[in-house]
């Protein structure tokens, strides 16, 4: 094969560093044998047009976008897919042979897809959903949820006035709590999932009380750094089974790695193993 011929993809992000990203892709590489390179790519904003077009110039054949990019460049692609378009934001973009570029949003197909692997009994239909957080990853927890069938998302955001606004776009099935009163909404939830920032390292806890959880709930954190959450641990002790976040950063990546490298990677614990914090 000739130099030109091997794909190119990566993740453009601001900070970059920190990402796992290219540790997974090489991993599913190296696995399945294929050609290909995945490279950290720190891209200023008022650069990112530019760097778009360029790149399908230089043999890559799609990348992610993570902040401060992923609404930007969903308004930078020639193509969005209704996902993408109803989160409102892109993490998943390929080109096309002609140059155009296609944007997807994966992370409400892997939040949906670690639960059902972690939890195969587990039902977004089974009873009321809890969701902490209205930021991008929130969007994208509720259009998934509200696409498997939640009969209603209570929803609660320490700036009350974005949980609205997600209310306001997503309709009668959100009900709005406030934040202070988080830990009343609890009541028969059967899914729970933190979607704020809260418990990651270097940032505060999430001391959200837990005594009105119900043990038959589902519990998920967002955060996988650190992998067994605070959050995690207190639902545990009442009872509730628990899935921390890593297997969605890693199912929201198989869509992408499949698109550009043409082979559905595998999903065990070796590649857990590569992403594990350190
Ligand atoms: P974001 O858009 O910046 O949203 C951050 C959210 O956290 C907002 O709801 C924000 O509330 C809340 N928050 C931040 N600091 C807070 C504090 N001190 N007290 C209360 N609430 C606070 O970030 P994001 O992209 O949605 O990501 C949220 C989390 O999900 C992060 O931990 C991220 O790593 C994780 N995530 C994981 C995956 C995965 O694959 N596992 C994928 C995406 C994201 P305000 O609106 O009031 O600021």
């Amino acid at each position: 094969m000739s130099d030109t011929a091997i794909p190119l993809a990566g993740v453009i992000g601001l900070p970059i560093g920190h990402s796992r990203s290219p540790a997974l892709h090489r991993h599913w590489l190296r696995q399945l044998g294929l050609p290909g390179h995945y490279v950290p790519m720190a891209v200023q904003q008022e650069h990112l047009a530019e760097v778009l077009q360029s790149m399908p110039k230089m043999g890559f054949v799609g990348c992610n976008v993570t902040i401060p990019h992923k609404e930007a460049a969903l308004d930078l692609a020639d193509s969005v897919t209704d996902r993408a378009a109803l989160i409102g934001a892109a993490n998943t973009l390929t080109f096309r042979a002609d140059g155009r570029l296609i944007a997807d949003n994966t992370d409400g197909y892997g939040f949906l897809e670690n639960l059902k692997h972690s939890v195969p009994h587990w039902r977004a239909d089974s009873g009321p959903a809890v969701v902490f957080g209205a930021g991008g990853a929130a969007r994208a927890v509720i259009v998934a949820l509200l696409d498997a069938g939640a009969p209603e998302i209570r929803l609660t955001n320490r700036t009350k006035s974005r949980s609205e606004v997600l209310r306001k776009e997503f309709g009668g099935r959100l009900v709005v709590y406030d934040w202070v009163q988080a830990g009343n909404m609890l009541d028969d939830a059967m899914t729970v999932v933190n979607a704020t920032s809260l418990g990651m390292t270097g940032r505060p806890e999430f001391r959200v009380p837990l005594d009105g959880l119900n043990p038959n709930a589902v519990v998920n954190d967002l955060v996988y750094s650190p992998l067994d959450t605070g959050f995690l641990q207190r639902a545990r002790e009442v009872g509730c089974t628990t899935v921390d976040g890593l297997n969605m950063l890693i199912h929201q990546a198989a869509p992408g790695f499949e698109r550009w490298f043409g082979m559905r990677p595998e999903i065990d614990e070796t590649v857990r193993q590569v992403l594990l914090p350190r």
